[in-house]
This record gives structure tokens, sequence and C-alpha cells, in this order.
């Protein structure tokens, strides 16, 4: 469903990503991971056309979105992204958060759109907290919240950015426990992660990313079982 081709983007100098060239089918979770600098930011940002690519094409069911005649809001309506720091909007309630994108982007009359996120948020066991507004909430449920604003409008692809590195030990496993249902439910997801167990564990296929090129790529049995590389075992041993 997502095509990447070619994909060259620079900052000045540096190099962000070299030549990415990537595939992922619907309903598949990709993982992204790779040392601090590697391109997976980048990477995701290019997808749902944050960073403009210098080179190379990004097919969206068949459609280039890299395209500077596609509009980014209409190509950001289709693909759900949450990133480190749950940017939830404060001055709003949680329930209003997650049915914003539902009721302006997508046009959802309100009752409908609210009868939808009540479903989500009491999926996510954060029904009590729909009136609440975000301050009120832990680190662990507001991104909870991020996510299920992220899905509630229905998106074809979800970009995860780190969404558990800003998080205290002790809420990361929420916020990894609902990924890992989305992902059971068929979600089409590209997260970058430090997470290397919850990788393993969930992801269909796992891109490594070093200094803007894809070294090796597999399932995780591959890549984290028997790495081809050098790079990928050094990086890797890291987390042992
Ligand atoms: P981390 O694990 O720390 O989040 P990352 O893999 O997400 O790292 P990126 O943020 O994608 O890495 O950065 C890739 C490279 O591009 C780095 O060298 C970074 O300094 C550079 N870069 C990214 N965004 C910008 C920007 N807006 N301006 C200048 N350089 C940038
Ligand atoms: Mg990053």
């Amino acid at each position: 469903m997502l095509r990447l081709e070619n994909i060259h983007k620079s900052f000045g100098d540096t190099e962000g990503l070299c030549g990415i060239d990537l595939t992922i089918d619907s309903h598949e979770v990709l993982a992204l991971i790779g040392a601090s600098g590697s391109g997976k930011s980048t990477l995701l940002r290019t997808i749902n056309l944050l960073e403009q690519v210098d080179d190379g094409q990004i097919w969206l069911r068949g459609v280039d979105i890299s395209d500077p005649a596609v509009k980014p809001d209409a190509v950001r309506a289709r693909i759900g992204a949450v990133f480190q720091s749950y940017n939830l909007f404060p001055h709003l309630s949680v329930l209003d958060n997650v049915t914003l994108s539902s009721r302006h982007v997508h046009r959802m009359p309100a009752a409908e759109a609210e009868a939808h996120g009540m479903e989500l948020l009491e999926r996510v066991g954060l029904a009590a907290q729909a009136k609440s507004f975000p301050d009120r909430l832990s680190g662990g449920q507001q991104q909870r919240v991020a996510i299920v604003r992220a899905i509630a409008a229905k998106p074809e692809l979800l970009l995860l950015d780190e969404i558990t590195s800003a998080l205290d030990p002790e809420l990361v496993t929420e916020v990894l426990d609902l990924v890992r249902s989305l992902a059971a439910d068929g979600t089409t997801i590209v997260m970058a992660t430090h997470e290397m167990a919850f990788a393993r564990d969930v992801a269909d296929t796992v891109v490594f990313l070093d200094h803007g090129v894809i070294a090796e790529s597999g399932s995780p049995a591959e890549v984290f079982g028997k790495p081809r590389e050098t790079r990928t075992r050094e990086f890797l041993a890291r987390f042992l």
C-alpha cells in the first residue's frame, strides 16, 4: 500500500536519507530501528509530507504523494501520526481531542464522532477521563489518547515515532499494549522504536537504518536472530 522509491533528503550538508527503498503492505507492522541521527524520524516525516523529499517518489495506494501538486492535508487525513512528545491540544477535553479530525477533516456529524470517540476511549480504559483536560492525565494516558486521536479518523496507515521514549518506564507497557492490540486488529503501522523486545515481538518487518541508508531489513527473526551485517550486530549489541 505504501512504496518509497529512492528517497533522498538532505539538510544543508547533512544527508538525512540517501536512497531509501521500502515497501509496506496492508496490515503490515514495520519497525524502524537505528542509532540516533540515522534518519528514522526524517523517514516518517517524509511519509506524511512534513518534509519534502529532494529526490524519489512515495506511492500511497498507487498515487505519487511526493508530487508537489498533492495537498499535504489530504494525505495527512489518510495517515495518522503520533510523535514522541504527546501533542494533545491543551485547551480541548480528551474527547474533543479525539473527535477533532473526524469532525473537521472528515465532516462526521458531532454525535457520531463522539459515539465513536467514546467507544475508542472505552477500549483503552480512558472513558472516565473523556471530559478531562490533558494536563490532568499521566504521560502514559496522554500518549494513549494521542494514539486514539490518530486512529479515530480511521487512517489507512499509522506512523509512530518513538512514542514511549518520553515516558516513565512503568507507563511504557500500557502504551505498547495498545499498539500491540492495533497491530493484532490489522492496522498498518510504521514505527520508529528503541524498544527492541517489542519490535521483535510485534513487527512483521524490521528495517535497520544507518546514516540514512537501509543497512539491513528482514523479519525480526532474521534481523535480531542472525543479523548479516556487522553494523547491525554492533548496534544490537548495545541493547543486550
Ligand atoms: P533519534 O533516534 O535521535 O530520534 P533519528 O533516527 O530519528 O534519530 P533524524 O531525526 O531523522 O534521526 O535525523 C537524521 C539526520 O538528519 C541527523 O543527522 C539530523 O541531525 C538531521 N536532521 C533531521 N532534521 C533536521 C532539520 N530539520 N535540520 C537539519 N538537520 C536535520
Ligand atoms: Mg527520531
